[in-house]
């Protein structure tokens, strides 16, 4: 499969079945901007409420958190993002495109009109998404959409020990939002300018950073290959070094993914030393329960990209093998766990069996229902957006009440019994 094809593919099945559609599409679309569709909000909650059982429900010292998207912008100031969190960038005095400048080379013709030497200098351009609180559009009420999760974590790090007890080690965990002012997003839902992520900060003893840090380095690849299925081989550990590693970290590595327009960060892991703890608190905010002495405690922190996590996965299962296309996705993930069909939508003692049977699956799991074409095609459509079982009632099932269940990796077929239905499928599922 040529490496472009297979993203053009990947796109293409994606606006077709239902996972990521153009964002505003009947106005022309808005630059990198992507809706998730049923199938593709499935997947994605899939993968979160797996994200949240994993490490906060599973985890004995994760404390959960929902932070404003829009904080006091002094956080900002104190986190350093007001002043630092920028990219440099050219833009083609011609045709007035933007580019990142250390994406592109300047000495090179402006790539969207072709005119040599047409860059302005280089400037510093804010990532940050502003915005204005209140009626009036002015200095004072300006905000910004938060454009990390983390300093939440920071900020209600008093508030969350207060109410939790926590000793250290512990952790705070948070799904959300967050909003980047890229300057040129691109390669579908890899680089937006609104993405979600899923992100801890888990405090720490300073002696104990490098323990901790490789806690969570294993953490992360169970993770990628137990609950994505992603190929090992397909991720590579990036080891960055000092000149590019924020200037308070100690070590960070990136997970990288051989997505198929090329090796591109996936995940982040970085000891970030008591950095930001120290920005916000003038005072150390935590007391050691034993020796009564106050700290700032050190922070690891794992990130994880949510939309990365859904291309990844995408990626890594499409396949294409004796005439159909499948997405090989972990059964947890899939949207819909079960298809039910009724042999022959032209028999009312089939399809009614088959919604008795469909009502009974729903109360457990998501499933589909299909009665249109032939079996054949209904399979080939499950295929194609993953999900695990295909369920057949046919004459027999009136007969001995067992259906037939179809698995689509192995393509193989059983015969079980519409009472065990529910608790075969659970145990597939490993849940
Ligand atoms: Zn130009």
């Amino acid at each position: 499969m040529a490496e472009q094809s297979l993203m053009d593919k990947i796109v293409s099945l994606a606006k077709r079945r239902g996972f990521v559609f153009p964002g505003s599409e009947i106005y022309g679309g808005l630059a990198n901007s992507w809706d998730y569709g049923p199938l593709g909000v499935e997947l994605k909650n899939n993968m979160k409420q797996r994200w949240w059982k994993r490490f906060v429900h599973e985890w004995d010292d994760m404390a959960g958190l929902d932070a404003a998207l829009i904080m006091n912008p002094k956080v900002w100031e104190a986190s350093g993002h007001t002043a630092h969190f920028t990219d440099p960038l050219v833009e083609c005095k011609k045709c007035h495109a933007r580019f990142r400048a250390d994406h592109i080379d300047v000495r090179e013709p402006c790539a969207n009109c072709k005119a040599k030497d047409s860059f302005t200098e280089a400037y510093q351009f804010n990532l940050m998404l502003k915005t204005f609180l209140g009626p009036a559009e002015e200095k004072a009420n300006v905000a910004y959409f938060r454009p990390e999760t983390a300093q939440a974590m920071f900020v209600d790090f008093k508030n969350v020990l207060d109410t939790t007890r926590r000793k250290l080690p512990f952790g705070i965990a948070q799904i959300g939002k967050a909003f980047r002012n890229e300057i040129t997003p691109g390669n579908f839902i890899f680089r937006t300018r609104e993405f979600e992520q899923m992100e801890i900060e888990y405090f720490i003893k300073e002696a104990d950073w490098k323990e901790s840090f490789e806690l969570w380095r294993k953490e992360m690849w169970g993770w990628m290959t137990d609950e994505l299925g992603l190929k090992k081989e397909h991720v590579h550990e990036l080891e960055v070094q000092d000149g590019d590693r924020a200037h308070y970290s100690k070590r960070t590595i990136d997970f990288e993914y051989d997505y198929p327009f090329g090796r591109k960060e996936l995940y982040g892991l970085a000891y970030r030393g008591d950095f930001d703890l120290k920005n916000h608190f003038k005072e150390p905010p935590y007391r050691d329960a034993e020796t009564n002495e106050l700290s700032y405690p050190h922070v690891i922190e794992p990130t994880w990209g949510v939309d990365r996590s859904v291309l990844a996965v995408l990626c890594d299962a499409y396949a294409e093998e004796e005439g159909r296309v499948v997405l090989k996705l972990k059964p947890r993930l899939a949207p819909y766990k079960a298809a039910v069909f009724p042999l022959l939508a032209n028999k009312p003692e089939l399809v009614q069996k088959a919604r008795i049977v469909c009502a009974e699956l729903k109360k457990h799991f998501m499933v589909a229902w299909d009665e249109r074409g032939n079996i054949g095609k209904r399979y080939y459509s499950q295929d194609e957006i993953g999900t695990p079982y295909c369920i057949t009632i046919d004459f027999d099932t009136l007969e001995n009440d067992t259906v037939t269940v179809r698995d689509r990796d192995t393509l193989k077929q059983e015969r079980v019994a519409v009472v065990d239905l529910v608790s075969y499928i659970a145990g597939k599922l490993g849940v």
